[in-house]
């Protein structure tokens, strides 16, 4: 079922409603026109003085289109052409080589898919990382809203970011911004004036950090298949001295971690990082079956909660991972982490999202908020067992509201 929000003030009421920041409803009411919530709350109280249209969506659920805060449209092509590893360098030498082999055409044609898969596993914003800038007019024209992050890679730190930037333009629906690719990519120097830059336009700053082993044992040490790979690539700086530090502590030398950094996988991350990243307020943003697919470990989400952090979700891209749903990565923290409640878990995969991204009328239902909604099935007698299978098992059927 897809539902576009009339021009005219619409009621539109379900058996349960799930504002996110709010306690859920039972027999809930929006009022949505012009693509804006303008009241939400239990039926009797949003219908009173109410005279328009009403909607009735039955035995629904209605909560807020998900967040997938990470990934790389650009990279849907790779989906089925690399296989799940256990050596994180080889995939990166896989993906560099096969990244030759695809044509512009199938590149485009695949970003289209994995839009398309996006918005029918109900994702409503996207923090796209991308190198070339392709999916930037795909996303202008999809109903989708998203920070789109030009990614730098470059360890010698040669590029001239005044040149990089000359195309950047801000549009209310994709915001632009630019993003390191990770510690081991992108010279220090490079990392900071990125990161002087969208403090300067207020901009979200996001990069991969922790993601593996060697990732870790390149910056204590300088050496490993991270540094034969610089090698091999032609991104050896010869006057390169290890920072010596695990990549949060190296991060923070920089000065680059505060409440608009989003550090994604975090899987090796000690409780000493975290603690840190609690500490400066960083957002971490978690793709756990990207994580499974690269064989690099789980990241500690019990302790981030404990530690006040926010992660948000992301799916990576179709390098690393069969699809492109928010729900699938829900079920999977679930599987590991069976504690994980329903609340949490939704959190994570909305209103944290959406302020990790810096858009804050997005990930919640609330008036004032933009009417980016899923439309699910709610047969069953509690809400609570209705929960407790959405994020175990990712819907069949996923309606949407919005306009
Ligand atoms: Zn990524």
């Amino acid at each position: 079922m897809e539902l576009r929000i009339s021009k005219r003030p619409t009621l539109y009421r379900s058996k349960y409603l799930l504002p996110i920041i709010k306690e859920p409803v039972e027999n809930g009411a929006i009022i949505a026109t012009e693509g804006l919530i303008i009241d939400s709350g239990p039926y009797k109280q949003v219908k009173k003085g109410f005279i328009g249209e009403e909607v009735d969506l039955g035995h629904s659920l209605l909560l807020p289109a998900l967040v997938n805060a990470h990934t790389h449209i650009e990279l849907s092509a790779f989906k089925w052409r690399l296989s799940p590893t256990s050596s994180f360098v080889s995939w990166i030498k896989k993906l560099i080589r096969l990244r030759q082999e695809i044509t512009p055409e199938e590149y485009i044609k695949s970003a289209r898919l994995g839009l398309k898969e996006m918005w029918q596993a109900g994702i409503g914003l996207i923090g796209d990382h991308g190198n070339t800038g392709l999916s930037v007019p795909l996303l202008k024209d999809s109903p989708f809203r998203a920070v789109f992050f030009r990614e730098v890679i470059d360890f010698q730190g040669r590029t001239n970011l005044k040149e990089f930037l000359k195309d950047q333009l801000s549009d209310p629906k994709v915001v632009l911004s630019l993003a390191p690719h990770a510690p081991y990519t992108v010279s220090p120097i490079l990392m900071q004036a990125i990161k002087k830059w969208t403090q300067k336009y207020r901009l979200p700053f996001s990069l991969h950090v922790a993601e593996s082993p060697e990732e870790v044992e390149f910056l204590l040490h300088g050496k490993g298949p991270i540094k034969e790979l610089l090698k091999e690539r032609g991104q050896w700086p010869s006057s390169f001295v290890a920072p010596g530090l695990r990549p949060v502590f190296y991060l923070d030398r920089l000065e680059i971690l505060d409440e608009n950094t989003i550090c994604v996988h975090l899987t090796q991350a000690s409780s000493q990082e975290l603690a840190l990243l609690a500490k400066r307020k960083a957002k971490p943003c978690l793709c756990p079956r990207s994580n499974t697919f690269l064989g690099v470990g789980f990241p500690q989400v019990e302790e981030m909660l404990a530690l006040g952090l926010e992660p948000c979700l992301g799916t990576d891209s179709l390098a690393s991972n069969d699809y492109l749903s928010i729900f699938a990565e829900i079920a999977a923290l679930k599987q590991y982490f069976p504690a994980l409640s329903p609340d949490i878990l939704l959190k994570m995969a909305t209103w944290w999202g959406a302020k990790a991204l810096k858009q804050k009328d997005m990930g919640y239902i609330d008036k004032g908020a933009i009417a980016d909604l899923l439309i699910l099935p709610a047969e069953g007698e509690k809400l609570e067992h209705i929960l407790e299978e959405l994020v175990t098992k990712p819907p069949q059927q996923i309606g949407r509201l919005y306009g």
